[in-house]
Parts: C-alpha cells; sequence; structure tokens
C-alpha cells in the first residue's frame, strides 16, 4: 500500500483509539502530538515532539495498541516506529533525571519557591526538618530523642545517637532535622553531613595525595557529626579504623555524634568489633513502618507541602494509603505522579485514576491485603461478639449491628460485589447486604460517633 493511502488507516486508526480505548484526558496527553510521517513495507513511521514524549509512549505500551488496532483495521502485521522531531521547542525532559516524568518534575519546581531554594546549610536539606516529619507510634520515641539531642547537642546521655531501620522509613531525614535545628540555632556550628560513602571516598583520596592530616583536621573538629548509612562501611577496614579514631576525638570532646544504619549495628559484618561497640555505647532507636492512621497523616503534610490547588478527597488519601503500605519514600513518590497527573489533565483525582497510576507505576494490585474474614475478624474483636454470630442469623441488636458495620466494611473496602459479600455471611441474599449496608449510611448521617468507630476498626484492618 502506497505512503498517502495508508494515511487513511492512520486517522481512522487514532480516532478508534480515541473513541473506544483510552479515556479523553490520557488521550490528549499522549496521542494529539503524535505526527504520521510515512508508511513503506509494512512499517509505519511516527514523529513524536521529544525523546521524553517517545519514551512514555513505549513504556505506556501504546505503540503495541497502535499496532493491535492497526492490524485490525488492515488485516496485516505493521511494524510502528518512532521518530523524533527535530523541533526540539516541547522538550521537556531532563536528561540528568531520566525516572522523572516531566509534569511531576514541573511541579516539583513550581512548589519550591525561590527563596526556599537557597540551601543553607550546603550539606542539609531544608525540607528536612521535625516540622515536617510527621510522628506516629512508629517513630515517637526516635523523634522525641532526636529533639532533645538537637536541644543540647553532645550534653545528653545518647550519644551517639544511632537511627537504624530498612529503607524509606525516615533515617535521614530526621537525622537532618537534628542538624538543621542545631545549624538554625547556632550557624556557627561546624556541622558535618554526609553519606558514609563520601567518608570512605575522602579518607582514601587522603592516602592518595598524602593529605592525612587535612582529612583528620577535617573531621575530628567537628562539633556535630551526621554520618549517614553506616552499613556502607562494611568490608572497609581502614576507614572503619581512621572512624574509631575520629569517634573517639570527638566523642571525648562532647561532640555529638549521629549515625544511621540500616540494621541494629550487632548485625553489621565484616565490622570492627571496637567500633561496633561504641555504636552501641549511646542511644539506638529503630524506625518501623507507619501504620494506616500515620501514612494517611503523612499524606496530608505533603499534600500541604505541593502547591496543588485541586481537591484531593479522603477517599483518595485513604486508597493511597492502603495500598502503599511500604514505606514513607513509595508514599510520597506515588502521592507526586498523582498529583503531576492531575495537573496536566486539569481534572478531580478519583479513586479510579489513582488505581490506574499505581497499578501503572508501583505494580500495585489493589486491596489484596483485605480480604472478608480479616475484616469479620476485626469487627468481632472489636465488639466482642463471635466470627460465628457475625455470618449467623441472630437478629439481637447486639449481633445485627456489628454484622451490618462488617457488611458495610466489606463493601467499601473490598472488590466483592453484594453478592458474593451475602455468601461470605453465611449465604444471605445480595439485599440483605445492601440493606445492611444503607442502614449503616442513614446512621451515620445521624450519629457522630460513627464516623471515628468505622475509622478507628479500618484502622486496624490494615494495621
Ligand atoms: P531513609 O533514609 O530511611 O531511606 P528518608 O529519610 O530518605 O528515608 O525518607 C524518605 C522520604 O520519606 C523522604 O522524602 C522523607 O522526607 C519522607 N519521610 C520519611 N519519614 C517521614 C515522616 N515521618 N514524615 C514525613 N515525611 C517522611
Ligand atoms: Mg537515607
Amino acid at each position: 500500500m502506497a505512503n498517502l493511502e495508508f494515511k487513511v488507516f492512520w486517522d481512522e486508526c487514532i480516532r478508534q483509539i480515541r473513541e473506544n480505548k483510552i479515556d479523553e484526558a490520557e488521550f490528549h496527553l499522549w496521542f494529539e502530538k503524535l505526527v504520521y510521517k510515512s508508511y513503506d513495507n509494512s512499517q509505519l513511521i511516527i514523529e513524536t515532539p521529544s525523546r521524553f514524549y517517545r519514551d512514555q509512549v513505549l513504556s505506556r505500551n501504546y505503540n503495541t495498541l497502535i499496532e493491535k488496532t492497526l492490524e485490525e483495521l488492515s488485516g496485516s502485521r505493521i511494524k510502528v516506529d518512532f521518530i523524533i522531531s527535530e523541533n526540539k521547542e516541547e522538550e521537556v525532559y531532563d536528561d540528568d533525571d531520566p525516572e522523572e516524568i516531566a509534569p511531576v518534575r514541573e511541579t516539583v519546581k513550581k512548589s519550591i519557591p525561590v527563596s526556599e531554594r537557597r540551601v543553607s546549610h550546603p550539606q542539609l536539606q531544608t525540607n528536612f526538618t521535625f516540622d515536617n516529619y510527621v510522628i506516629g507510634n512508629n517513630n515517637d520515641f526516635a523523634v522525641g530523642a532526636a529533639k532533645a539531642i538537637a536541644d543540647n547537642p553532645g550534653k545528653t546521655q545518647y550519644n551517639p545517637f544511632l537511627i537504624y531501620g530498612g529503607v524509606g522509613l525516615g533515617k535521614t531525614h530526621l537525622m537532618q532535622a537534628i542538624g538543621n535545628q542545631v545549624y538554625e540555632a547556632n550557624p556557627q556550628a561546624k556541622i558535618v553531613c554526609i553519606p558514609s560513602e563520601t567518608f570512605v571516598n575522602e579518607f582514601i583520596q587522603s592516602i592518595r595525595t598524602n593529605t592525612q592530616n587535612n582529612f583528620k583536621n577535617k573531621y575530628r573538629k567537628v562539633d556535630l557529626l551526621l554520618l549517614d548509612d553506616i552499613h556502607d562501611l562494611q568490608d572497609k577496614n581502614d576507614t572503619q579504623e581512621e572512624l574509631f579514631h575520629t569517634f573517639n576525638a570527638l566523642y571525648d570532646f562532647d561532640k555529638q555524634l549521629v549515625f544511621t544504619c540500616d540494621r541494629p549495628p550487632s548485625e553489621l559484618k565484616k565490622f570492627n568489633d571496637r567500633l561496633k561497640s561504641r555504636f552501641q555505647r549511646g542511644l539506638m532507636v529503630d524506625l518501623q513502618p507507619p501504620s494506616y492512621e500515620t501514612r494517611i497523616a503523612i499524606i496530608k503534610k505533603k499534600i500541604e507541602q505541593t502547591n496543588y490547588t485541586g481537591e484531593i478527597s479522603l477517599e483518595v488519601i485513604e486508597f493511597i494509603s492502603r495500598n502503599i503500605t511500604s514505606n514513607i519514600r513509595d508514599l510520597e513518590a506515588a502521592l507526586n505522579r498523582i498529583i503531576g497527573y492531575a495537573d496536566i489533565v486539569k481534572k478531580d483525582i478519583t479513586v479510579e485514576t489513582v488505581k490506574n497510576l499505581l497499578q501503572q507505576y508501583f505494580s500495585v494490585s489493589p486491596q489484596t491485603a483485605v480480604n472478608i474474614a480479616k475484616i469479620q475478624k476485626v469487627v468481632s474483636e472489636y465488639f466482642n461478639v463471635s466470627i460465628m454470630d457475625i455470618k449467623g442469623k441472630k437478629r439481637t441488636q447486639k449481633i445485627t449491628f456489628p454484622r451490618h458495620i462488617a457488611m458495610f466494611l466489606s463493601r467499601e473496602l473490598t472488590d466483592y460485589s453484594t453478592t458474593e459479600i451475602g455468601i461470605e455471611f453465611g449465604g444471605k441474599d445480595h439485599t440483605t447486604v445492601m440493606h445492611a449496608c444503607q442502614r449503616i449510611d442513614e446512621r451515620m448521617a445521624v450519629d457522630s460517633t460513627l464516623e471515628p468507630m468505622i475509622t478507628e476498626l479500618k484502622k486496624n484492618i490494615y494495621s
């Protein structure tokens, strides 16, 4: 088929995709700027405005969608290739940051006022403060200790202070919050805040260039040493030895030391025992993953910090909290994606949109963690009735109310239909389930104690 004739197929393909295959916002974002270039020998060439754009089209598998649609239309297999327009005006993609999609990037840029972009201490992030750190029962002890240290560095018995815990749980943020507070109270204080890797590299470099004295002077004369990720020192014997001496020099003069580690120091491998015991001399705290309730509080805080002006409903916040349970870094990344998306499509964020975005970026299959059995168990414990009664037929008030609540939560928190929920509740009819949900809805409208109770139950279900 000739070049121009094929354009008819292309136009039809685009029309079908728009009408039947994806939603309008997505179409507007990723299809409108595709330009038909040429067709030859079952190979179609399409122009995209930028490399970023092309990468997005491919990563979203739109090439497959196009190929499939064309095959349906033309009856033969077509290969689509994307080229990049010579005109670079549209380029918004930053080569240094391949992971970040442009929209998110733009939002982040916009949200930081110029005045705050100034780095107050070259090694401290201005937003890693106590004010921005949400306290939950996973970290309250650690935060309390960190604040006491920041008020009186080197003067409490918490020296050294060691924060440990898994990735993305807030170790670096908490450590830097100490640094920021000390720096604010005393800008003259000598604060060093570096990853352990930097310490290793500078030490090696000082040996190479025969400048060990400079190195020693630099690190043995600070008021506050914040050393991040000390697990990276495993297997680095000479650097460990050097840190041991740095440690002693500072400790003996009541200078504050703070370390972070991805595990308790006792579990460090290939580590100098003397140094290990030094780490354990002061106070060690661990950061746990945040509970459902804390995840909600963190998301609310993060939303406040962006300049997103649209509405994000509690339902959406709860949905994200329910599905991203791993750590705070993931939670934050998810939220940034969602806000970035909402910012460009200029639409309200619905649970449905969030579901799609999370699946796309985080391979999350929504709500797998909750099943009806878990809901029944939590509700039965909360009201002190047996699961058998919840699933049974007794109709005393003591039992029907918890039963209705459990049905209501099953409908709200799972993807089961009312028919399926009925089956899980001892083979009841779907109208019974609908009736129960309606009763709870009605009661919620007049009884203000119900909502906190339901929140509490959800918290227990997800914790
Ligand atoms: P870690 O060093 O443990 O891997 P980070 O300190 O880098 O984790 O935290 C990852 C992200 O999560 C950071 O952006 C940080 O601001 C955010 N974060 C972590 N804990 C909290 C918290 N309690 N409240 C608000 N934000 C948090
Ligand atoms: Mg860290």
